[in-house]
């Protein structure tokens, strides 16, 4: 995944046990032991790459190792299969050189759930909202990899359930983003959902996350910390070229939509001046103000028509002075577009499911 910034998995501290002198050869690696996670009792170590110049050791106990991942079992008994080289060793054990993809940070993360399963849901629920997707694909990467479904399924379902589904759990979202001052408190950030999402295959998040960029000004940029206020923001940057298509042509056949629903709601007049639709007797109601509004808020590039239908509908009586028929039937068709809308985000934004897997119909 390309994101603008990756932050660190693990708040690691470092202490240099034992390296060549800074001074003797400065391309030489660096072999640092890590603090937390090297036991002097653990039976094996296992090496992961920090940075082109710098290694980190962790000293473990195997029996974790193989507990949770059967690849981890693999990689362990091909170390100790006899066949004539001697085990590379360090500090007394058998040494497991990572693979250069296994970063330390990643390393340092799983290692720690391994330690102490309930460390996961605690770290869930203390990462920051807004930034959740980018926290956690080191960690989901490395656990995909070694074959930890525990953990895969654990954060896929709490990515997964930062999203409304339904229109009724985002008109919740929308009451809490009333109540914050702070957007991203209520939702993480849009894009790297997005990434993530098509990244890791969780097609349930698209539609809102979707829409929550389609409602985001487009000069509204993520910058390098949480934005303090209630105004959306995106990392507009890191969406991907297929991803960028789709959101465009999302956004564009959502206002199209919105814009043919809301024609519809012209009733005509008969030869005499009455409204034809209308169910009251010589209803006479002037639609033209409301039909004007409605098609100037399409104006905005980053219209929010759910909320925008929601405000209308309860703007008509009094603001458009319509009578209690042609309010209701006002109202019932904004409930409706509301709904057809939300209903067919997945349709605006290309996002088809095929089995389990996502798709684009593009
Ligand atoms: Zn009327």
């Amino acid at each position: 995944m390309d994101y603008e910034q990756l932050p660190s998995l693990s708040i690691i501290t470092h202490e240099q046990r034992t390296t060549s002198s800074p001074d003797s050869d400065r391309d030489a690696m660096q072999i640092l032991r890590h603090t937390s996670l090297y036991y002097a009792h653990g039976d094996i170590a296992l090496s992961a790459q920090y940075s082109d110049t710098v290694k980190y050791i962790f000293r473990v106990h195997r029996l974790f190792l193989t507990h949770h991942s059967e690849v981890f079992q693999d990689k362990i008994e091909a170390l100790a299969r006899d066949d004539g080289l001697p085990v590379e060793e360090y500090d007394g054990v058998p040494l497991l050189v990572l693979d250069n993809e296994d970063s330390s940070d990643g390393v340092a993360s799983l290692l720690e759930v391994f330690y102490d399963v309930s460390s996961l849901p605690r770290r869930l629920a203390a990462e920051q909202r807004a930034d959740l997707p980018l926290q956690l694909c080191g960690l989901l990467d490395i656990s995909t990899r070694y074959h930890v479904q525990g953990v895969v399924s654990t954060i896929k379902d709490h990515i997964r359930k930062e999203w409304p589904v339904t229109l009724r759990g985002w008109e919740v979202r929308q009451l809490e983003f009333d109540s914050t001052p702070i957007l991203h408190d209520v939702l993480p950030e849009a894009v790297s959902a997005i990434q993530f999402a098509t990244e890791y295959n969780i097609p349930s998040i698209l539609p809102a996350a979707f829409y929550l960029l389609s409602i985001t000004p487009t000069n509204s940029d993520w910058r390098d910390q949480i934005p303090k206020s209630n105004v959306s923001s995106a990392r507009w940057f890191s969406l991907d070229d297929s991803n960028a298509v789709r959101f465009a042509k999302g956004r564009d056949a959502m206002i199209a939509f919105y814009l043919d629903e809301a024609a519809k709601l012209d009733p005509g007049q008969d030869q005499y001046g009455f409204n034809m639709l209308s169910t009251h007797p010589r209803c006479k109601c002037d639609y033209s103000p409301l039909l004007l509004e409605l098609r100037l808020l399409a104006v905005n590039r980053h219209l929010d028509c759910l909320r925008a239908l929601s405000i209308l509908s309860d703007r008509c009586k009094h603001d458009h002075k319509l009578c209690t028929s042609c309010m209701t039937r006002m109202r019932t068709h904004f409930q409706h577009m509301r709904t057809e809308i939300w209903k067919k985000l997945p349709d605006f934004f290309i996002v088809r499911e095929d089995g389990n897997r996502i798709t684009w119909n593009a």
